[in-house]
């Protein structure tokens, strides 16, 4: 089924994230993380696409067990930069074959080494539109409640609202720590007439060290209340898991008393966080089933 049909259906929606195998996720050890993540009926997975293609095989491969042998709706990311329309045709193609309907369509990081071979594709907009000519796929595309590090904000709402114009169907935000922060940003998308789902990307920090990492990395903040519990927990990993768990959870519960099109949990490929926060809102979901007539 298409992600923008599943809207109609119930929200929100819940979604995980599993990236492809690296140094410390073989393939078989992937495999065994989507299985446990399927017994917890997310209403859709996601996977990761390498940058520069590099991860181009197992990212369909793992869609494509998602999708047909797990039999939970895929989503298939792709990124464009440095990529030719060849190249994309064949994934198109490879998804198409594989019944994968739903493409998270991103540009992907510029790598340093390619800032002068940027392929023919230049932004994420170009892609989305490339892929509407293409075929009949439900279409995602990312947005940043912090604003994108390249570019200000003003210029990032208006390059966002051109994304959304060349065929997005919903929107995947970055990880946010202040939910605050995402509605300030829902507020602004509104004021352009921006309709498009929202999903909200929520990450349950299981790792101090890591969390740190990643926000220096992205750009996104975070708020004092955060601070305070990773400067306790975070040479202590069992507190730190539950402090984590704990804070995300608050995030959800909020977010989803918002009206809010999907919770999109970015799992790093761990299943003990997802599968206490899909406990934790059991109730919530059984009720949203109900109310959709299920
Ligand atoms: P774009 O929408 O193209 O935006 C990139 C920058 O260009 C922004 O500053 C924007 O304001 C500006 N811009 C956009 N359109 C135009 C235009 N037409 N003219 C001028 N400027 C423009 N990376 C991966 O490598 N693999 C993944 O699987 C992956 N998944 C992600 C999932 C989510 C939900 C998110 C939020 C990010 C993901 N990323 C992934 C990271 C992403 O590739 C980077 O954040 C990248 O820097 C931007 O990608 P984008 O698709 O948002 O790009």
């Amino acid at each position: 089924m298409k992600i923008k049909e599943l809207f109609k259906q119930k929200q929100p929606t819940i979604s995980f994230e599993v990236f492809p195998p690296n140094k410390i996720y073989t393939l078989e050890k992937v495999y065994e993380v989507i299985d446990e993540l399927s017994l917890l009926k997310p209403d859709f997975m996601s996977v990761t696409y390498g940058a520069g293609g590099s991860t181009r095989r197992n990212t369909v491969d793992i869609a494509s067990k998602i999708k047909n042998i797990n039999n939970i709706e895929a989503l298939a990311h792709l990124t464009c930069i440095g990529a030719t329309k060849k190249e994309i045709d064949e994934i198109l193609k490879d998804l198409n074959k594989n019944n994968i309907e739903n493409i998270m369509a991103l540009r992907g990081d510029i790598p340093q080494e390619c800032e002068n071979k940027i392929g023919e594709f230049s932004h994420a907009n170009d892609l989305i539109k490339y892929i509407k000519e293409y075929g009949d796929f439900s279409i995602g595309g990312a947005f940043y409640p912090e604003g994108h590090q390249e570019t200000n904000d003003l210029l990032d709402l208006f390059n966002l609202k051109t994304k959304v114009d060349s065929g997005t169907d919903f929107l995947i935000s970055q990880i946010f720590f202040e939910n605050e922060k995402f509605y300030e940003f829902k507020e602004k998308l509104g004021k352009l007439n921006i309709k498009t789902p929202l999903i909200a990307g929520v990450m349950p920090i299981t790792n101090g060290k890591q969390i740190r990492r990643i926000t220096s990395m992205c750009g996104c903040s975070i708020p004092e209340k955060l601070k305070r519990i990773l400067d306790r927990y975070e040479d202590n990993p069992i507190a730190m898991r539950e402090a984590g768990i704990a804070y995300a959870m608050e995030q959800i519960i909020e977010l989803i008393s918002d009206d809010i099109a999907g919770i999109h949990i970015y799992t790093m490929n761990r299943v003990e966080a997802s599968k206490k926060i899909m406990e934790n809102i059991g109730n919530i979901l059984r009720k949203r089933d109900e109310n959709y007539g299920y």
